[in-house]
């Protein structure tokens, strides 16, 4: 298994294709490409993590940047530092959900943004030609700030926008699976009221389960809402910027609606445009009409999002995999706003999470990959888009193409010669129809 290098940063299996000598490598290449400047650092819990935080300070510190080591964080919290503290970018040690074995970098930069593909590509390239700054004698001394999740929590609870008493003593559980959201989430919880029970809440980074927040993954949580006689339910992946729901009867609802919930409540107090890339659902739609706003449409890829975010002067963007971009608080996807906006929701409403999901549209999703060559994607995305040039067709990222029934989007991976097929309706048997279309218009 090859060094995964994607726009965000890199990521891989430790000791195998991810040792510290390419972490200090990658970092030296970020902080040429600074030309040195102030850096944030941060880690998620897996127990590599310091290990690969201390090699990526050292090829930081040998390029002249000032770097602050933040600890274990949160990859919002990083985001949230940056532009706090006038940073000039940021790093962070994680390899999101992926399995144990593996750990990965993050660059941010001075914005708080992922960085853009080009900036990603230049990162990459100094990497490549291994050609770094490096400064002889003007070394800053590492400094440490362990107050910044704190002050992240601060940010949430400075902007609510409803009141919410009727949350006091409402029961949550929340599964921090071991990772980042272990330290600052349940002060959140608590200083919005709730009654807070914290499942998987030390951060050792020993994932007590598969770390990604899919229904197959959460089934302790579901019980602990069932037994527990909880409200709601909210897990996150090991480096927080992702949040699945769990409804008050114990049912997974589905990480698209994350974006929507969080959505209906920012609108409700200020509508404006949302920003979600070419693959999340519909369900943004929907919520979108009834305060009359506009989804801007980006390429895949939380960069892209928040890019469109900027661009767009949106209130909210995020993705269909629970990830929830607040401007407010930060550029990066963050689970602590998606939790702060989907409990005002549910004080503002009074209604429980299923009564409110219950009145969104149910939409099935369809997601197919497999093998097949770049130059070939190409061709069948322009045959899809001639195909079906009748229908409301997207050409920024592969190709989407909108039915009065469902879509279907068709793109290439960023990062592996793999071909996606992503398709909505509202059954099962519509999208695999759509899909068909689609796959024999592609000769796929
Ligand atoms: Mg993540």
């Amino acid at each position: 298994m090859a060094l995964m290098v994607g726009i965000s940063g890199i990521r891989g299996i430790i000791g195998e294709t991810l040792t510290p000598r390419v972490v200090t490598e990658f970092a030296q290449a970020y902080g040429t490409f600074l030309n040195g400047g102030r850096v944030v650092l941060g880690r998620a819990t897996r127990p590599s993590g310091e290990m690969f935080a201390s090699a990526a300070a050292a090829g930081l510190l040998a390029t002249g940047c000032e770097v602050t080591h933040l600890g274990v964080v949160m990859t919002p919290t990083i985001g949230r530092a940056i532009t706090d503290g006038r940073y000039d970018g940021g790093v962070m040690i994680t390899a999101s959900h992926n399995p144990s074995r593996w750990n990965g970098l993050k660059f941010l930069s001075d914005r708080g943004l992922a960085p853009n593909p080009e900036r990603a590509r230049k990162i990459a390239a100094i990497y490549d030609q291994g050609q770094f700054r490096f400064e002889k004698e003007a070394f800053a001394p590492l400094a440490h700030d362990d107050e910044a999740g704190e002050r992240h929590v601060e940010a949430v609870l400075a902007v609510l926008e409803v009141p919410v008493e009727p949350l006091k003593g409402l029961r949550v559980v929340l599964d921090s699976v071991n990772g980042a959201g272990c330290l600052d989430s349940p002060g959140l919880l608590t200083a919005l009221g709730c009654d807070v029970i914290h499942l998987n809440g030390e951060p050792t980074g020993q994932f007590p389960h598969m770390p990604e927040p899919t229904a197959e993954n959460l089934a302790q949580l579901c019980e602990a809402v069932r037994e527990t006689g909880a409200g709601v339910g909210f897990a996150q992946d090991p480096d927080a910027d992702r949040l699945a729901i769990v409804d008050e009867r114990g049912d997974y609802i589905g990480e698209e609606y994350t974006l929507a919930l969080a959505a209906q409540l920012a609108l409700s107090r200020r509508p404006g445009p949302v920003a979600a890339n070419l693959s999340t659902s519909r369900l943004v739609d929907a919520v979108a009409e009834r305060f009359g706003v506009k989804v801007v449409r980006t390429q895949v890829g939380e960069a892209n999002v928040a890019q469109g975010v900027v661009d767009n002067g949106c209130v909210i963007g995020g993705e269909g995999n629970g990830g929830v971009i607040d401007p407010r608080i930060t550029m990066v996807r963050d689970s602590l706003s998606a939790m702060s906006l989907v409990l005002q929701l549910m004080a503002s409403s009074g209604k429980r999470i299923s009564e409110l999901v219950a009145e969104l549209p149910r939409y099935v999703m369809i997601k197919q990959k497999f093998e097949c060559p770049r130059e070939r994607i190409e061709v069948a995305t322009t045959a899809v888009a001639e195909a079906f040039s009748d229908e409301k067709v997207n050409r920024s990222d592969g190709t989407r193409v909108d039915f009065e029934q469902g879509w279907v989007h068709v793109r290439a991976s960023n990062t592996e010669p793999i071909v996606r097929i992503i398709a909505e309706a509202e059954d099962e048997a519509t999208a695999s129809t759509l899909v068909e279309r689609v796959r024999a218009a592609a000769n796929l």
